[in-house]
């Protein structure tokens, strides 16, 4: 079995921002030589999420706005005393911050309104990254 690891790395300019990855996490399968298995997409942070949805500039703000009226940012969170960020660790939590996407031929299965979305819900960061990992021969 091959593995196959690559870290994606970029910044974001707001405190709220999705980032499409897709194009990015195909080019690493496309490098990984892996034409069936598996492709994990991970945000190894606590305060940022991945999800598979449409890039609709609509739906992006619909996201941003549900993850915002769900977690409520500035609410009265305990961890808000120390770190208002609260909402972030929250929605990173429920959300998830680990995606996997089958690859068959060589290609992401994915659906044509699945593109791979990076979510910074604790932004901006001059330092965010997302560990695409290619498992499969
Ligand atoms: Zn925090």
């Amino acid at each position: 079995m091959r593995v196959f690891f690559k870290e994606i790395v970029f910044s974001t300019s707001s405190r709220f921002e999705i980032v499409d990855l897709t194009s990015q996490v195909e080019r690493v399968v496309r490098e990984s030589g892996v034409r069936n298995g598996v492709c994990v997409v991970h945000a190894p942070h606590a305060t940022a999420a991945i999800v598979l949805n449409e890039h609709e500039t609509g739906l992006l703000h619909d996201i941003i706005r549900f993850i915002k009226e769900l977690f409520r940012p500035g609410g009265d969170w305990r961890h808000n005393i120390i770190d208002d960020n609260a909402h972030a660790h929250l929605a990173s939590a429920v959300i998830g911050s680990t995606r996997i996407i089958p690859v068959r031929d060589g290609e992401l299965v994915r659906g044509t309104w699945q593109n791979v979305l990076f979510i910074e819900m604790d932004g901006p960061r001059s330092y965010r990254r997302v560990v695409v990992e290619v498992m499969g021969e």
